[in-house]
C-alpha cells in the first residue's frame, strides 16, 4: 500500500492547481512519497502568470542514494517475473495513464505553459500509447541460437542491465520519460528518473499512478537541479545505464561521467532541423507542414523544430507570406483556454535567451523579421512569458540564429536555386537530428532523403516521435535510438551467450 503523506486524489482530477499543491515537496522512492533528506525544496512556477504553483523536493546525493538502493533491491524480483507479465503490468499502467490523460494534460499545461488543446492533451495521449506499445513487447526480448559445433548448443539471451538512471528535460517531459522508462521496465530493469527542475509535477503524478500497479522500488522519481541531483545519479555505482535527453552541453558532461564508470549511455540532444521546400510541393499542405514542423504551438521548444526553412526561389515570397499569414492567425493566450493555440515559454531564463537571439537577428543588416500573432491582453497574464513567433529572412548562414539551437518560436527562411547546393547547406550543421523535405518529385525526394545527415527524414510530413519508429540523431544530436523494439533490445538489455556441450 502507498504511504502517502500528501492527500493526492486517487481518482482523476481536473483541478490542476490543487493537484500541483498536493504533489508538492516530495520525491517518490520505494513506493512512497518522501521529502528531500535535506528538507529543502524549490519553487515551481506557472509561466503564464508567474505564480508559484507548487514546491518540488530539492534532491541531492543522499536522495539519489536512497532511490538507487531501492531500485537495485527491487530489480532482482522484477527481472524474475516473466517478460510478458512485466509487459502486462506496463500495459495496465498505460490504461491508468489513459484514464488520467485529461488530468495530466491540465497539469502539464499549468507547469510548462504549453497550450492544452494543441500540445498538452496530445502529449498525454501519446504517453499512454507509448506505454501500451512497449507493454506488448515483453515476448520480443528474444535471443538467437548460434551455429558453433556439433554437440554444442550455443544461444544468446537478453538480460536487463540493472538500475537505469533517466534524466529528462522540460519541453515534453511525460513523453520523453515514457520513451525511456517503458522499454527499460519491460526489459527487466528498474528506473530512477530525475525530472527537469522546470517541470517536475506531471511526471511525479505518473510515477505515483504507476506505483499503484508496479512493485515498490521499480519506478522512483527525484526532482532537483542538474549538478546536485542529476550528476550523482549518473555517478552512482549501482546505476548501470544512463539515458539522457537535454542539451548537447550537458549531454557531453553525462557521457564523460558515464565513461568513467564504463556504463552505456543513450543521448538525445539538440537539433537545428532543416526543412527543404521545392516549388513542385503541394503548396497549402506544405505551409501547414511548416507550422507543424516548426512546432509553433509548442513555442518552437522542440529539438526537431524546423528552425531552418529553405524554399525554392520561384515560390519563396509567396511561401513566406502564406506562412506569416497562417502563424498570425494563431491565438496566443492562457494555456488552459481551449481557444489558445500558442502558450508560453517555459522559464525566464529561456525567455531571455530567445529574446537575445531575436535582438541579434533584428540588428543584422539586411535581415527582416515577420513578427506574428498578437500578445494576450488579459491582465491576469501580464507577467506571462509570451513571445511572438518570428519568421526571419535575409540572414546569412554564419548567423548564430542559423547555426545554434534557439529552442523558441524563431525560424529562418532562405531562398534556394539548386538542389545540390541546398543539400550541402542543410548538412552544414553540427546537428543531425531530423529533416523534412517537401516535393512531389519522389525520385528527387528519396535521393535527398538518403543523403541528408539526420536520424529522421520525412517527406511531405513532419510528425513528432511515434511508437515503433526508431528516433535519435547523428553528429552532435546524440547517440542511440529510442521509441522502437530495437531501441529496447539494444539500449536496455545486454546479450549473454550460453553454450552447452552435450557431446
Ligand atoms: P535545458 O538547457 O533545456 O534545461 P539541460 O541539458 O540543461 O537542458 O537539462 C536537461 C536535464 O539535464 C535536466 O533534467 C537538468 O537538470 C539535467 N542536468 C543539468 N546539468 C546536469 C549535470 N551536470 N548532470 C546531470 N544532469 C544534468
Ligand atoms: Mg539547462
Amino acid at each position: 500500500m502507498l504511504d502517502q503523506p500528501m492527500p493526492t486524489p486517487s481518482a482523476p482530477t481536473l483541478d490542476q492547481n490543487a493537484l500541483a499543491r498536493a504533489l508538492s515537496g516530495h520525491h517518490f522512492i520505494g513506493g512512497r512519497f518522501v521529502p528531500a533528506r535535506s528538507g529543502r525544496s524549490f519553487a515551481v512556477h506557472n509561466p503564464a502568470t508567474g505564480a508559484e504553483i507548487a514546491r518540488a523536493a530539492e534532491g541531492d546525493a543522499a536522495d539519489v542514494d536512497a532511490a538507487v538502493v531501492n531500485a537495485a533491491a527491487a530489480q532482482k524480483d522484477w527481472a524474475k517475473l516473466p517478460a510478458r507479465k512485466r509487459g502486462a503490468l506496463v500495459s495496465q499502467c498505460a490504461a491508468l495513464i489513459g484514464a488520467h490523460a485529461e488530468e495530466l494534460a491540465r497539469l502539464i499545461a499549468l507547469e510548462t505553459g504549453k497550450a492544452l488543446r494543441t500540445e498538452s492533451r496530445v502529449e498525454a495521449n501519446v504517453v499512454a500509447d507509448i506505454f501500451s506499445f512497449f507493454g506488448g513487447l515483453g515476448s520480443e526480448l528474444k535471443g538467437e541460437s548460434v551455429p558453433f559445433a556439433p554437440d554444442v548448443l550455443s544461444v544468446t539471451v537478453r538480460e536487463p542491465l540493472g538500475v537505469v538512471g533517466a534524466i529528462i528535460p522540460w519541453n515534453v517531459p511525460m513523453l520523453l520519460m515514457a520513451l525511456k522508462i517503458a522499454p527499460a521496465l519491460v526489459a527487466g530493469n528498474t528506473v530512477v528518473v530525475k525530472s527537469a527542475e522546470e517541470a517536475p509535477l506531471a511526471v511525479l503524478r505518473i510515477c505515483e499512478l504507476m506505483n499503484r500497479i508496479l512493485p515498490p522500488g521499480c519506478f522512483n522519481m527525484l526532482s532537483g537541479f542538474g549538478p546536485e541531483c542529476g550528476a550523482p545519479l549518473v555517478a552512482h555505482p549501482k546505476v548501470r545505464k544512463v539515458t539522457f535527453t537535454g542539451s548537447v552541453e550537458v549531454g557531453r558532461i553525462v557521457a564523460v561521467a558515464a565513461a568513467e564508470k564504463l556504463i552505456p549511455v543513450t543521448l538525445e540532444l539538440g537539433g537545428k532541423s532543416p526543412m527543404l521546400v521545392f516549388a513542385d510541393c503541394d503548396f497549402e499542405k506544405t505551409v501547414m507542414g511548416a507550422i507543424t514542423s516548426m512546432r509553433f504551438t509548442r513555442q518552437g521548444q522542440s529539438c526537431t523544430a524546423a528552425s531552418r526553412i529553405y524554399v525554392e526561389r520561384p515560390i519563396f515570397d509567396r511561401f513566406v507570406a502564406a506562412l506569416a499569414e497562417k502563424v498570425n492567425a494563431m491565438v496566443m493566450g492562457d494555456p488552459l483556454d481551449e481557444k489558445t493555440d500558442i502558450g508560453t515559454i517555459i522559464s525566464e531564463g529561456q525567455f531571455e535567451k530567445v529574446k537575445g537571439f531575436v535582438a541579434e537577428g533584428a540588428a543584422t543588416p539586411g535581415a527582416k523579421a515577420l513578427v506574428c500573432s498578437a500578445l494576450p491582453t488579459d491582465p491576469a497574464l501580464k507577467k506571462g512569458l509570451f513571445l511572438q513567433p518570428h519568421i526571419f529572412t535575409g540572414l546569412t548562414r554564419e548567423s548564430r540564429l542559423v547555426r545554434e539551437e534557439i529552442f523558441g518560436p524563431v525560424t529562418c527562411v532562405f531562398p534556394f536555386d539548386d538542389a545540390e547546393a541546398v543539400l550541402a547547406e542543410a548538412n552544414d550543421s553540427e546537428y543531425g537530428l531530423a529533416a523534412s523535405l517537401w516535393t512531389n518529385n519522389l525520385k528527387r525526394g528519396l535521393d535527398l532523403a538518403h543523403r541528408l545527415e539526420a536520424g529522421l527524414v520525412q517527406i511531405n510530413q513532419n510528425l513528432v516521435v511515434q511508437a515503433n519508429l526508431s528516433y535519435g540523431g547523428v553528429k552532435s544530436s546524440g547517440l542511440g535510438k529510442e521509441a522502437s523494439l530495437e531501441a529496447m533490445q539494444e539500449h536496455f538489455t545486454h546479450k549473454k551467450t550460453i553454450m552447452v556441450n552435450y557431446g
